[in-house]
């Protein structure tokens, strides 16, 4: 049987080598290169493919290279209903986020942003220390990234807490949950990290509405999805507060148009999309357990609910 690998140009050879190493009774198709279509089994994919997968009979389920899965389900044009999604999870994809996720919020907590400030404008600042025990981290997604992230948080000892749909329990986490839930956590975060899924119910949810709720001086590190953020907002609670400074990763637009107004604000670092990415090597091995789980007949991991969008 065959895997049919769709991917960036220069990840390509990669993807190829570590899918072939850990599934080795499949050989790897590249796309456009479908062959017989009865021999897919199984499918790697960065993006939508214009065939339509319904005509692939031995088709057990299309696996992500990405941890998002907006462009795959949003439409019509979509992977059909029938055909399961399974979300890469990869370990090292994980740790870097998180890793990022720590940077971003040292940088924070130990105000370097006021100092770059106060440096181009030749001031020698005082800051008031604050220990980690007492700064408040609020992450909104306690999926495998939130989750990652928040532990590595604590274990510095900043007082973190996490907003899900569904509630969740976590040690050492205060977990919120719903609307409500959302709105009690903001009121405490002194730094918001947004690491959700892009969905119907997420888009646009860093709000007017949301800012005003946070304290004033809050910061935000938006490693989630550019569409996360309402851009005219987020300028907005820049310029008039509550919010500080802010630290995006991720864009409605990528790469961010040369005249976009993020790029010269004070107050917002931009990072190119690199908080974190699939490493194939890692990666492989959950889609490979994923494989051997299809072929036994036994539920997948880790399956998109497309009726949540994530
Ligand atoms: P995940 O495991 O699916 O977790 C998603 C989390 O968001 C879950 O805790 C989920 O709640 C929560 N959530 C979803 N919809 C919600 C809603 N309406 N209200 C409240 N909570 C909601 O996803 P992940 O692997 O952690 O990845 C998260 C996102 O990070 C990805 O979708 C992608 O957009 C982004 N990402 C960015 C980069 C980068 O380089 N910047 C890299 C990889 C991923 P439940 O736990 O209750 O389901």
């Amino acid at each position: 049987m065959d895997i049919l690998l769709q991917c960036k140009p220069d990840r390509r050879e990669r993807w190829q080598a570590a899918l072939q190493a850990a599934i080795p009774d499949c050989a790897v198709r590249v796309w456009p290169d479908v062959g017989d279509p009865a021999g897919i089994e199984l499918i790697v994919t960065s993006s939508r493919l214009p065939i339509d997968l319904s005509s692939l009979p031995n088709l057990r389920f299309v696996a992500t290279t990405g941890a998002g899965v907006e462009h795959l389900i949003g439409s019509v044009d979509g992977i059909p209903p029938e055909v399961p999604i399974v979300r890469v999870v990869d370990p090292k994809l994980t740790s870097s986020m998180a890793e990022y996720v720590l940077t971003a919020v040292l940088r924070y907590h130990r105000e370097f942003h006021l100092f770059e400030a106060a440096q181009k404008a030749g001031k020698w600042l005082t800051p008031v220390r604050c220990d980690p025990e007492a700064r408040t981290i609020g992450i909104m997604g306690l999926g495998a990234l939130g989750q990652a992230s928040a532990r590595l948080l604590t274990t510095l000892g900043f007082r973190v807490l996490g907003w899900s749909r569904r509630l969740k329990d976590i040690d050492g986490i205060e977990c919120h949950h719903g609307a409500d839930g959302l709105r009690a956590m903001l009121a405490k975060t002194e730094i918001l990290v947004c690491l959700l899924p892009l969905t119907a119910e997420t888009e646009g949810i860093l709000d007017a509405a949301a800012f005003a709720l946070l304290p004033t001086g809050a910061t935000l590190i938006n490693v989630g999805r550019g569409k996360h953020i309402v851009e005219m907002d987020l300028l907005a609670a820049l310029d008039a507060g509550p919010l500080a400074h802010a630290t995006l990763d991720v864009f409605t637009e990528e790469p961010l148009p040369r005249e976009h107004a993020f790029w010269a604000h004070p107050n917002i670092t931009v990072t190119p999309h690199i908080a974190s990415m699939t490493v194939p090597e890692s990666a492989v091995e959950g889609i490979a357990h994923a494989l051997r789980l299809a072929r036994r007949g036994e539920p997948l991991p880790l399956t998109v609910d497309r009726s949540l969008g994530y």
